[in-house]
């Protein structure tokens, strides 16, 4: 009996810790407290930042920002909201625990239109509200059993490779670790529905993947080419779109494919 306590405490923790996606109504594991994570979220972006070279293109700053906040807007999610544009040749965006979101200038042509960075930022930010970031850290909390939310700061080096790469910092801070499959999907779902939420034809999101798929070669991690594959992404984003454009017609106002990046 004695030995089946700490399964039974483990269970009772993992019941309590559940969060439900608001928009796909998928539960995810949080051991970690929200507060603690946008915490460490905050501190990854700034060591981000530091080490990056913010974009002074006035016009496409202009534009990341205002898609941002109008997909920030329809969340309803009162996190301290940022968006960062800088410049790289990567093509790739990433979000922090707490709705810190960096996008790189390199994605923009891939983009093409504020539509098509709507649906990025969508799922970046789909990223953040599915606290996808929490979920990886409470996983690999179960798994690495030593691992204990207290051990949890970017200061302490043992554990600071595995902190960054499951907040999903870019590759070049740190190790990084993919979303899983279902994470991907989940924020490809999310980022759909908000992109039609905040008036931005959701037409363009299977697209999007489209030109993904087009320019071939390395995909940066966050976007990366297996995972899932680029076919199940857009059939996944072809079977929603009935759904998003329901949701965009009735929304007003509307942007349609917004300006040219
Ligand atoms: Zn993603």
């Amino acid at each position: 009996m004695r030995k089946l306590l700490p399964l039974f405490a483990l269970v009772a923790v993992v019941l309590a810790a559940c969060a439900t996606n608001p928009v796909t109504g998928r539960r995810s594991l949080q051991l970690v407290p929200e507060s603690q994570m946008q915490a460490l979220g905050l501190q990854a972006y700034q060591e981000v930042l530091a080490k990056s070279r913010v974009s002074t293109n006035a016009r496409q700053t202009a534009i990341v920002r205002r898609v941002a906040n109008r997909i920030a807007a329809v969340t309803h999610k009162d996190y301290d909201w940022e968006v960062k544009l800088i410049d790289s040749n990567e093509a790739n965006a990433f979000v922090l625990p707490g709705g810190k979101i960096v996008v790189y200038t390199g994605i923009l042509p891939i983009c093409e239109t504020e539509a098509g960075l709507a649906f990025v930022l969508g799922h970046e930010v789909g990223h953040a509200i599915a606290r996808h970031g929490g979920e990886r850290v409470s996983q690999s909390m179960v798994v690495e059993a030593g691992l204990t939310a207290a051990d949890l700061s970017l200061r302490n080096n043992s554990q600071r490779g595995l902190i960054m790469a499951a907040l999903g910092v870019g590759a070049q801070y740190g190790v990084m670790l993919p979303f899983s499959r279902d994470q991907e999907s989940e924020a490809d779902h999310m980022g759909i529905i908000y992109m039609a939420q905040a008036g931005y034809d959701p037409t363009e999101a299977p697209k999007l993947w489209q030109r993904m798929a087009a320019r071939g070669g390395q995909q940066p991690p966050e976007f990366l080419s297996t995972h899932p594959s680029h076919a199940t992404r857009i059939q996944r984003l072809n079977d929603l779109l009935p759904k998003a454009l329901s949701i965009y017609k009735a929304v007003e106002p509307k942007y349609g494919l917004g300006e040219k990046l």
